[in-house]
């Protein structure tokens, strides 16, 4: 029955529901008309006036329906940014931020970081002038950071929490603290919008009364899309590989099938990468796009033009196990919620087909309803760090929209302790913990940062935390042949040296910035080419690291003059840095103790303290040159076929109990 080629069935149960409207492609009309075709437009009074009558708003609506770009836009026309007031909106992800605000604004027809702005890690485009900008955009962990500053969030009338049925562990904390900040603004609004229907459990959360019994009323608005029917097929039987399967589904959609752009889930770039190649195979006469993307355009994102969507249902998504303080990157199924939103996204502009790389009743009984919030699978220990900063002693009782369990509470805890973020009583430190807490990043690293001051290597302490903000310098290598990784290896021996690969990514980020300083952008270009560099990696670790310099400049000790401390060379090439580097790598094991792994006799590495086996990532230096170090420290793990640590270092064991005394004494037996 199934038309998309053999080995597909129709689903039974038949999933034609939605009513249809034609949705008249849009792109052709202008603006103000275009933005009177979209579903939220009918609206908009509706919407006003709930938020006239209530605390908090709930909207629902299916991804494109308008939700991001005009409720912003009606509410600024309805005078809630009037008197320098400004309606602030979340995104979970920074590329949405940016491209939202870049559209609200020629949407407007203002420039953009004028009246409408937006404000991520490492980058913000706001009027300097105070009350301008009246549209906001931010990610929601940089809300909270805000908040740091201005608790009550006193210049926002109206905060939106986009995009929250994604449930990121940053909304959820935002959904915490604003329930507070409601008790105490009578006049501030909440918008919390979502493109799923799980809108009750946010109503009910909101919806309760403040110490004087006032009630914080909380409603919910559903806009009704025009999504066309998409019909659902399932496989007859399991397959092997999904990736050959997906790639083989949308070869056989494109021989069979009426034109409609392809759109294919991915869990991540590696498979990315493999299912383009397969893709690419001698292509019939008549284009069509194929479209491969992570779950990013899942919701965040609108793809017009896509009829059929191929889903292996599977997602990469971070756990972090508590017991072992590892965070994994695991391949894992998607949840039924999220097959459904990946199948809509077949049905934007005209009826389409939904292809799912599993039989129906693995579906059924495989897929879990939804996906567990990250704030219940991931390290707590940044965001715990952030409610202390903000003055949260009793994280215990924090109104969390679903509680993390006492396990990873107690994990982050310790682990904050043992930093010296906090202390015996569970208070924030200061000037330490306070210092961290202001730096944009891990706990982990803002110690390694602020902790460079001591060890007089703030400037190779900061090239390596921008190092780490972003994906690795080395491109990966293009094709899977053993030449390819032949090109790669010879590429980071120019760099690498035997410590690993911090002082390595130092060599890279210095010879970068000579050749970035010495050339014009075509010669860098060429020169990141030849020496198989991802060039917009190292720019923006450029750019990350001015800005983590400012901070720095911030938490000098009173003493110092106006020099970053730098150790004294930088060498490249294999032999080892020397004696130099030895600053460098103590102030990194005073961030990072907690992730140090130990050759066992057994040719193994094994983590210090919980005793995990874990593997050198391919990607290290050390993966590839000298021979395997007795200790190592480790930025982070990813699970694959196996743990892999990323971005590894050797290190001394005595510096592990010299630096963290407590971490390792508490559990005899486990001592480096
Ligand atoms: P929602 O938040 O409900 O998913 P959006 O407000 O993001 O919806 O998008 C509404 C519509 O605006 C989309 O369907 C699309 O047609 C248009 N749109 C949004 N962003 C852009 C953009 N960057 N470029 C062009 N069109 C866009
Ligand atoms: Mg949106």
């Amino acid at each position: 029955p199934g038309t998309a080629g053999p080995g597909f069935v129709q689903e039974r149960g038949g999933d034609a529901e939605a009513p249809v409207l034609v949705d008249p492609k849009l792109s052709h009309l202008p603006l103000s008309k275009q933005r009177q075709a979209l579903p939220i437009y009918q609206y908009h009074r509706s919407l006003l006036y709930a938020l006239e009558t209530h605390r908090t708003l709930v909207i629902v609506g299916e991804t494109g329906s308008g939700k991001t770009t005009q409720v912003p836009q009606y509410l600024h026309q309805a005078g809630w940014t009037a008197g320098g007031r400004a309606v602030v909106c979340t995104q979970p992800r920074r590329v949405a931020a940016v491209t939202v605000a870049a559209r609200v604004a020629q949407e407007m027809g203002v420039e953009l970081g004028e009246e409408v702005g937006y404000a991520v890690r490492f980058d913000e485009k706001c009027s300097k002038e105070v009350g301008r900008t009246a549209l906001k955009f931010v990610t929601d962990g940089l809300l909270i950071r805000e908040m740091m500053l201005d608790p009550l969030l006193s210049r926002y009338s109206v905060v939106m929490l986009d995009e929250a049925h994604e449930r990121t562990v940053h909304n959820d904390i935002l959904f915490g603290l604003l329930k507070k900040v409601m008790r105490q603004r009578s006049d501030l609004r909440l918008i919390v919008a979502s493109a799923t229907l799980d809108a009750e459990e946010f109503r009910d959360f909101f919806e309760t009364a403040d110490k004087e019994g006032d009630k914080l009323t909380a409603t919910i608005l559903s806009v009704q899309g025009r999504q066309h029917p998409v019909d659902i097929l399932y496989l007859e039987a399991p397959a092997d590989n999904y990736v050959r399967a997906a790639a083989e589904a949308a070869l056989s959609i494109h021989e069979t099938e009426p034109p409609g752009d392809i759109l294919i889930f991915m869990p991540g770039a590696e498979e990315i990468d493999t299912v383009q190649m397969a893709v690419f195979e001698p292509a019939k006469p008549g284009i069509r796009k194929v479209i491969v993307a992570t779950n990013v355009a899942e919701t965040s994102i609108t793809l017009d033009g896509v009829k059929y969507v191929v889903d292996p249902c599977f997602v990469r998504l971070p756990f972090y196990d508590p017991a072992t303080g590892v965070e994994s990157l695991v391949t894992t199924v998607t949840s039924k919620a999220s097959a459904t939103q990946r199948a809509g996204r077949a049905g934007r502009t005209s009826p389409g087909k939904c292809l799912r790389l599993v039989t129906e009743t693995d579906f059924n009984s495989l897929l879990p309803a939804r996906t567990p919030p990250e704030v219940q699978r991931t390290d707590l220990s940044g965001t715990l760090l952030l409610l202390k900063a903000l003055g949260l002693h009793d994280i215990v009782r924090f109104d969390f929209l679903s509680p993390p369990t006492a396990e990873a509470l107690a994990r982050a805890l310790e682990l904050l302790y043992s930093l010296g973020a906090i202390d015996d009583s569970a208070d924030i430190t200061r000037p330490l913990g306070a210092s961290m807490a202001e730096l944009p990043l891990s706990p982990q690293l803002a110690k390694v940062l602020v902790a460079s001051w001591r060890f007089g290597c703030v400037a190779e302490a900061l090239t390596v935390a921008a190092m780490l903000s972003v994906r690795g310098p080395f491109e990966r290598p293009r094709g899977v042949g053993a030449e390819a990784k032949q090109r790669q290896r010879s590429a980071m021996a120019a760099f690498a040296t035997l410590e690993g690969d911090h002082i390595t990514y130092i060599n890279v980020y210095n010879a970068y910035c000579d050749e970035a300083d010495g050339g014009s952008v075509d010669e860098l270009r060429e020169w990141c080419a030849e020496h198989c560099l991802d060039a917009r990696s190292l720019r923006r670790a450029r750019e990350i690291r001015g800005q983590l310099e400012r901070y720095a400049r911030l938490h000098a000790p009173p003493d110092h003059d106006n020099d970053l401390p730098v150790s004294k060379q930088q060498l490249r090439g294999l032999p080892s840095a020397g004696s130099d580097m030895k600053a460098v790598l103590r102030c990194l094991v005073s961030g990072f103790f907690s992730n140090a792994a130990r050759l066992s006799s057994d040719g193994r590495y094994r983590t210090v303290r919980e005793g995990t086996v874990l593997t050198f990532h391919p990607s290290s230096v050390l993966a590839q040159f000298g021979s395997p170090p007795e200790y190592v420290v480790y930025h982070e793990v990813v699970r694959t076929t196996q743990l892999f640590a990323r971005d590894v270092s050797a290190v001394d064991p005595r510096w592990l109990l010299e630096l963290a005394p407590h971490f390792f004494a508490t559990r005899g037996g486990h001592q480096p």
